[in-house]
């Protein structure tokens, strides 16, 4: 079947199979000389698709264990974060690390080393899994964790599916006292107030700002930065206290067909920022959960509106030392373009693991662009401004970059290359990623 990443650029012909059981994957991986395991598609490019064999496993969904003591999960690697949350919230745990939608899955989110708005504190999601059993190419099953195979468990978190198929983990889940967010909504004038309210936030658990891409001259990454904590129980207004852990029940709205092209330029999505800006009100409010973490989730295939032809999303991460000057020069041949970017979203992200897991400490900023010609010219010339400010490109956001890129920016390669030719020797797990960055 015709398969692309949530970008819907590049679209492939893909052979999909899906394995029932164990044993079935096992004969699988044995029979096929090249495939890659596909989560929920939510990764943007083409890391989860390979022409030969693109395996599904969604349907490896059971929950396998829950401890209450220590609050430790085990599930299998298909089931998603939806249902993670639908069934530990009412109980009292929350995920520990998010990415900003829940329609992904376990493994999908080890396999990216997924980081969420509370990185500068908590670090990505492998940091929360003590334990993960990864099915290698000749089909033996290992146990990996900081005490059993501690390089391929390493290498494994954020390895993008290249070290094996990840089957099941045991992730440590987070305490909360309530399913809401007590968050706190500040704008800012400039790049300068956004850093200096980046920095003046550390102490906060979550932190993510939305930019206007658009801005230019003295308003150049101006921004509205929301800030949260879970709700404890008695922050909660009356009526929300008898229920604390009510899960959000949003009414999910579709965009019904794919918009023509014309429907983003720069003139909508100026339009578009000057009101978010606008409606944007500074202060503290208690949100729910969704509306906090998962905004972009209350629209049902929100993808359709860059277009038929897809879009690009470009997220890089720049080392705090370098990211003024870096996300000036990045802002400003962005707005200069007149490519608008609909959703500009910018975090500070704490230190990172290595090997290939995307955070460092420093800016991280993605902005999303219509797969055109124009835009591909335009990130090619921002690959340079990364390359020159010691930046790196997140691989779950990737269609497009380039080898030189990829091995300037991830110092841990080397590293990981080694662990993963003593996995898989003869390189079963490739990607069409992988194979563009000759990994
Ligand atoms: C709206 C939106 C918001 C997002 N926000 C964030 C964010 O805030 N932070 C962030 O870090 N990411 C974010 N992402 C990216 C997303 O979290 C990651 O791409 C995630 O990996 C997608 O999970 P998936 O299950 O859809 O995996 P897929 O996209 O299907 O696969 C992603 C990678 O994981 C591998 N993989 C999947 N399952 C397995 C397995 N069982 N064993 C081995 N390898 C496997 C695949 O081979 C592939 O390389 C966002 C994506 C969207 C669409």
């Amino acid at each position: 079947m015709m398969l692309s990443g949530w970008g819907r650029f590049p679209r492939t012909d893909c052979r999909v199979l899906a394995p029932r059981d164990m044993a079935e994957l096992r004969t699988t991986l044995l029979s096929e000389p090249s495939v890659i395991v596909r989560g929920n598609g939510r990764s943007y490019g083409d890391p989860a698709m390979n022409p030969n064999a693109t395996l599904t496993l969604r349907q490896a969904d059971r929950f396998k264990s829950f401890d209450p003591a220590s609050g430790l999960l085990e599930a299998e690697c298909g089931v998603l974060l939806q249902d993670i949350i639908e069934t530990f919230l009412p109980r009292g745990w929350f995920i520990p690390v998010t990415p900003g939608t829940k329609f992904v899955t376990l493994g999908g989110m080890i396999a990216a080393d997924v980081h969420g708005k509370n990185h500068h504190g908590a670090g990505s999601f492998g940091d929360h899994v003590e334990s993960l059993e990864l099915m290698l190419a000749d089909g033996r099953v290992l146990r990996c964790s900081n005490s059993e195979n501690r390089e391929l468990f390493d290498a494994t978190r954020g390895g993008m599916g290249l070290t094996g198929v990840i089957c099941s983990a045991v992730v440590r889940m987070l305490k909360v006292e309530s399913s809401y967010i007590r968050q706190e909504t500040v704008c800012t004038r400039d790049l300068a107030e956004t850093m200096a309210a980046f920095e003046q936030s550390h102490g906060w658990t979550y932190t993510v700002a939305w930019v206007d891409s658009l801005a230019t001259g003295r308003g150049l990454g101006k921004c509205v930065l929301y800030r949260g904590e879970h709700a404890r129980k008695e922050e909660l207004p009356a009526n929300k206290r008898d229920e604390p852990f009510a899960i959000a029940q949003r009414r999910v709205k579709t965009v019904p067909f794919e918009l023509p092209r014309f429907a983003l330029n720069r003139w909508t999505v100026s339009l578009f920022n000057a009101l978010y800006y606008a409606a944007a009100t500074p202060g503290t409010a208690i949100v729910d959960y969704d509306s906090y973490f998962y905004p972009l989730d209350a629209i049902m295939e929100w993808n359709r509106i860059y277009g038929r032809t897809g879009f690009l999303q470009y997220q890089c991460v720049l080392p705090t030392a370098a990211s003024r000057h870096g996300l000036t020069e990045i802002m400003t041949r962005v707005a200069r373009s007149g490519t608008a970017s609909f959703l500009s979203v910018l975090k500070l992200l704490g230190p990172g693991r290595g090997m290939l897991s995307f955070p460092m400490e420093g800016y991280t900023l993605a902005l999303d662009f219509p797969a055109t010609p124009a835009s591909l010219l335009l990130l090619t010339e921002l690959d340079a401004v990364v390359e020159a400010h010691g930046g790196r490109i997140y691989l779950a956001k990737d269609a497009r970059m380039g080898t030189t890129l990829l091995r300037q920016g991830y110092g841990g390669l080397d590293a990981f290359e080694s662990v993963r030719h003593a996995a898989d020797p003869s390189g079963k797990f490739g990607s069409l990623q992988s194979e563009r960055l000759g990994l």
